[in-house]
C-alpha cells in the first residue's frame, strides 16, 4: 500500500467499518462527520495494523529502565544491590525524575499526570522481568479478543484507575500505623496494575458472553496474584485492585463483542502520546524544582 494521502475511492468508515468515500462529508451509514479523515484513514489503519501490544510494552519498559539505571549514575547515585529483589535497581529520584505515581509525586509535588506514566516504569531487574513475563502471558489473549490498539486503551485506563487509586490511599493510610497491605503508596512504579486491568477487561469479557472458561480463569489468575500481595510487604494492593476494576470499566466502555475499528486507533495512538508526555512532563517539572 503506498503510503501517502488518498484522495479517490473509498476507504473504511473509522466508526462502523463500511465503505465510504473518501471525500464524503458523512458516512452514509452511521453519521460519523469526515470518514475519511482527510484522505489520511488507510495511513492510520496502515500503521494501527503493524504494531503490536506485547512488544511495544515490553521494548517501552526496558527502554525506560535502561534510561532510569542511566539517570541514577547521571546523578551521581549508586545503582541498587542489596538483597534478590533489589538487583539493579533504580534510585527513587531517577524514578520520580521519569514519572513514578504515588502521594508524594501526585500530592506533593503535583506531579497529577504521572498515573500515566508510573505502569511503564520499574524498580529492579526482578520486578520488570516478572511483570514481563506476566505481559506475554496475558497480553496475547487479550489482543486477541479485543485488537491491539484497544488493549493499549485498556493498559492505560487501568493504569490510571489503580495509580489514582494508590496515591489517594497513600495520602490517607500512607502511615506506619496502617499494616502493610492496607498501605497506600508515598512511591509507585510497574505494569502490574495495568497487568491487573487486561484480567479485568478479561473477567468482562468472559461475562459478556466469551465463555464460561475465560472467565473463571481471568479470575483465578486475579484472585491469586491479589492475594500474593496481602502477604507480601511493599506490593501495592491498591493499584492492583484499582487496575482491575479500571480494566474491567474499559471493557465495559470498549465492549469486546463489537469489532475494533480505525477510531480506537486513534484514541490507543492518543493514550501512548499522552503517557509520553507525561514522562517529558515529568522530567522537565523535577529538573525545574532542582
Ligand atoms: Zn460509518
Amino acid at each position: 500500500m503506498p503510503l501517502k494521502r488518498q484522495k479517490t475511492g473509498s476507504v473504511v468508515c473509522p466508526s462502523c467499518g463500511l465503505l465510504v468515500g473518501v471525500r464524503d462529508g458523512k458516512c452514509y451509514n452511521c453519521g460519523r462527520s469526515n470518514p475519511g479523515l482527510w484522505g489520511f484513514a488507510p495511513l492510520v489503519r496502515h500503521f494501527g495494523g503493524q504494531f503490536n501490544f506485547v512488544s511495544l510494552v515490553v521494548w517501552g519498559c526496558c527502554i525506560l529502565y535502561v534510561l532510569s539505571l542511566v539517570a541514577t549514575l547521571g546523578m551521581g547515585q549508586n545503582i541498587g544491590m542489596g538483597g534478590f529483589f533489589d538487583i539493579l535497581a533504580p534510585s527513587s529520584t531517577s524514578l520520580v525524575l521519569l514519572g513514578a505515581a504515588g502521594a508524594y509525586p501526585v500530592f506533593y509535588l503535583g506531579s497529577w499526570w504521572t498515573i500515566l506514566s508510573a505502569s511503564w516504569l520499574h524498580g529492579s531487574l526482578l520486578h520488570i522481568l516478572f511483570n514481563m513475563l506476566w505481559v506475554r502471558d496475558i497480553g496475547p489473549a487479550v489482543e486477541e479478543v479485543f485488537g491491539s490498539a484497544r488493549t493499549i486503551i485498556i493498559f492505560t485506563i487501568a493504569g490510571v484507575v489503580g495509580f489514582l487509586c494508590s496515591s489517594v490511599a497513600g495520602l490517607w493510610m500512607g502511615g506506619p500505623g496502617v499494616p502493610f497491605f492496607m498501605r497506600g503508596a508515598t512511591l509507585t512504579i510497574g505494569a502490574s496494575a495495568s497487568i491487573f486491568g487486561l484480567l479485568g477487561a478479561l473477567v468482562h469479557y468472559g461475562r459478556r458472553g466469551g465463555g464460561h472458561l475465560i472467565h473463571r480463569e481471568a479470575w483465578m489468575y486475579a484472585i491469586i496474584l491479589f492475594a500474593f500481595g496481602l502477604f507480601f510487604p511493599g506490593i501495592d494492593n491498591y493499584a492492583h485492585a484499582g487496575g482491575f476494576i479500571g480494566g474491567f470499566l474499559a471493557s465495559m466502555l470498549l465492549d469486546p463483542a463489537r469489532r475494533e475499528r480505525t477510531d480506537h486507533l486513534m484514541i490507543a495512538f492518543g493514550c501512548l502520546a499522552a503517557t509520553a508526555l507525561a514522562i517529558l512532563a515529568s522530567v522537565v517539572h523535577v529538573l525545574a524544582l532542582v
